[in-house]
């Protein structure tokens, strides 16, 4: 017997972020995770991006639950904007739920009983799925892949991942169950994360990065360091934890996310350090600076983060001097390259000391590369092979790899947001496609195409408003003339009384010779306006003519 089972993507093919999923089987759904995208520089007044969740709100009543790969905010950032929609379960780790919960619980969305916490290995029935949890290493703690069990083999999604085999809590990748699936039930349908598929070699395992931090306190001793990575990095501040231990140095936490994972991740027992280690942020000045280390968000230069707000001496609680270190444990996410730069170039001012992953080992990604993506193709040896979780490039050198690693060329889809595909005993095709448009969040969730344009529009041009009052066939006192990001201060003082007479006269001659109407006047006040602008500094500013009725 064999059954169909059909996939829809709604993000996270063509780029890296808003990863969500949707399975369905016997006329049951499955999600599985549900991220956001962070915006990029074209996206300006832009918090986050979301997928389109209509496709999920459709059939809303088909769905079973949904399924957690790990709990980073690309796959699980968004469901505060899905469950206020959608009442189903949750299923992950604990450590990816509590992250998660934050999130859901300030948004005013009460979970009750939806979170269901998963352990490693662990196999469960949610509708017609059989879904299994296997551990994986990653950047984040605790991260699955997920096998779907089905009559027609399995569908094995690796989740974000990597093959550390030395990683920092010991929970290691069970490639041996994955081996096993693939020999006795048959790995019909491989998707595995593309994020490194460009680059050559095996990733570095995250334990290769504590002894280089080590050596940052151990050759510093008169300097307080400040090492920025993401909160969710749990191994990572492990590492750090324990190289300021064993270096005498206390810890101090600083950003909210911060001080809230750590505290999740103490909590559930995956974060091991004495209390005593811990210091306030705003007793951090009572220490020598070589008694203290920092750890801290931002790495990535976000505008409001710590080590930003730290950079410009804008931190009530410490202020940066050349008695500190600074260390960005973290690569840069593309995109925040400048941001990156102008937070480093700030540190440099004062004379402080800043490192990155550029130029020392203080940094190991949690994605697999090359050798460790033909590592898993060879143990899955999967009859079919979608790569997944990647920018294009990254899907298509993926799709080679695999391609390399022995799956047959005609059972490699290169797919993208919005593709459906079905998976058979005839094999596996794109079906149909559905829109996955960027949903955009700016304060409220909206599709914001339009006002994107027009952003960028007044970010490269500025806006000059024009206002005129009529009476009858007058005009009443002068057009009132304000403008943002087109003239400074004293060039705009200079122009106005010139731009203000021209205007009177045109209103007035069309009222008087055309008797014109509230929209002549405003088309006649726009072009005029914009004529007399590119005349004096060549420049074009959106105008906005409006018309007062007196
Ligand atoms: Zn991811
Ligand atoms: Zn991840």
């Amino acid at each position: 017997m064999s059954e169909e089972i059909k996939i829809t993507f709604l993000g996270g093919l063509g780029e890296i972020g808003r990863n969500c999923a949707v399975f369905e089987q016997s006329g049951r759904m499955l999600v599985l995770d549900c991220g956001v995208m962070f915006p990029n520089p074209d996206m300006p007044g832009v918090d986050l991006v979301l997928p389109d969740f209509s496709y999920i709100l459709q059939h809303k009543d088909q769905i079973d639950g949904i399924v957690l790969t790990h709990g980073h905010e690309d796959h699980v950032g968004a469901l505060p904007y899905l469950l206020r929609d959608v009442d189903v379960k949750l299923y992950g780790s604990r450590f990816a739920l509590e992250i998660a919960r934050g999130r859901i619980e300030e948004a005013g969305i009460s979970l009750h009983d939806r979170m269901v916490a998963v352990k490693d290995g662990q196999r469960l029935a949610i509708g017609p799925f059989d879904v299994e949890f296997i551990p994986v290493t990653h950047s984040v703690p605790c991260a699955f892949a997920i096998a779907i069990h089905t009559v027609s083999g399995v569908i094995f999604h690796s989740g974000d991942f990597k093959i550390d085999l030395s990683p920092v809590d010991n929970r290691k990748i069970d490639l041996g169950r994955i081996g096993q699936i693939a020999k006795e039930e048959g790995i019909a349908l491989l998707l595995a994360d593309s994020t490194n598929a460009d680059k050559p070699g095996f990733t570095d395992s995250e334990s290769s990065v504590g002894s280089t931090l080590g050596a940052i306190f151990a050759s510093h001793p008169d300097k307080r360091v400040i090492v920025a990575c993401f909160a969710s990095h749990i191994h990572r501040i492990q590492q750090l934890a324990n190289a300021a231990a064993k270096n005498g140095r206390k810890v101090a936490l600083v950003g909210r996310s911060m001080v809230r994972t750590v505290s999740i991740a103490k909590e559930i027992g995956i974060l091991n350090f004495p209390n005593d280690l811990l210091i306030d942020i705003e007793s951090a000045g009572e220490y020598e600076p070589g008694e203290v280390c920092v750890i801290s968000t931002g790495s990535q230069g976000e505008p409001m983060s710590v080590l930003t707000l730290l950079a410009s001496g804008d931190n009530k609680n410490i202020t940066l001097t050349e008695h500190d270190f600074v260390v960005f444990s973290s690569h840069v996410i593309p995109g925040n390259e400048w941001s990156v730069a102008e937070v480093m170039n700030n540190l440099a001012r004062k004379n402080i000391e800043v490192i990155d992953s550029e130029v020392a080992h203080v940094h190991a990604s949690g994605h697999a590369s090359r050798g460790e993506l033909a590592t898993l193709l060879n143990i899955a040896s999967p009859r079919h092979f979608i790569p997944v979780h990647g920018e294009r490039k990254h899907l298509l050198a993926h799709a080679g790899l695999a391609a390399e690693a022995g799956v047959e060329k005609d059972n490699i889809l290169i797919c993208e947001d919005g593709d459906q595909i079905l998976l058979s005993a005839n094999g596996i095709n794109i079906v149909n496609k559905i829109p996955a448009p960027y949903v955009y969040v700016d304060g409220t969730v909206g599709e914001m195409k339009g006002v994107l344009r027009d952003r960028r529009f007044l970010a490269d041009n500025g806006v000059v408003a024009v206002t005129v009052t009529i009476s009858g066939e007058k005009i009443i006192g002068d057009p009132c003339i304000s403008s943002r990001g087109w003239l400074g201060v004293e060039e705009e003082e200079l122009f106005l009384p010139k731009a203000i007479s021209v205007l009177r006269e045109v209103v007035t001659y069309a009222l008087i010779t055309k008797n014109a109407d509230v929209v002549e006047i405003k088309r006649i006040v726009k072009r005029e306006m914009s004529k007399l602008i590119y005349e004096y500094t060549k420049r074009r500013p959106v105008v906005i003519p409006m018309v007062v009725l007196e």
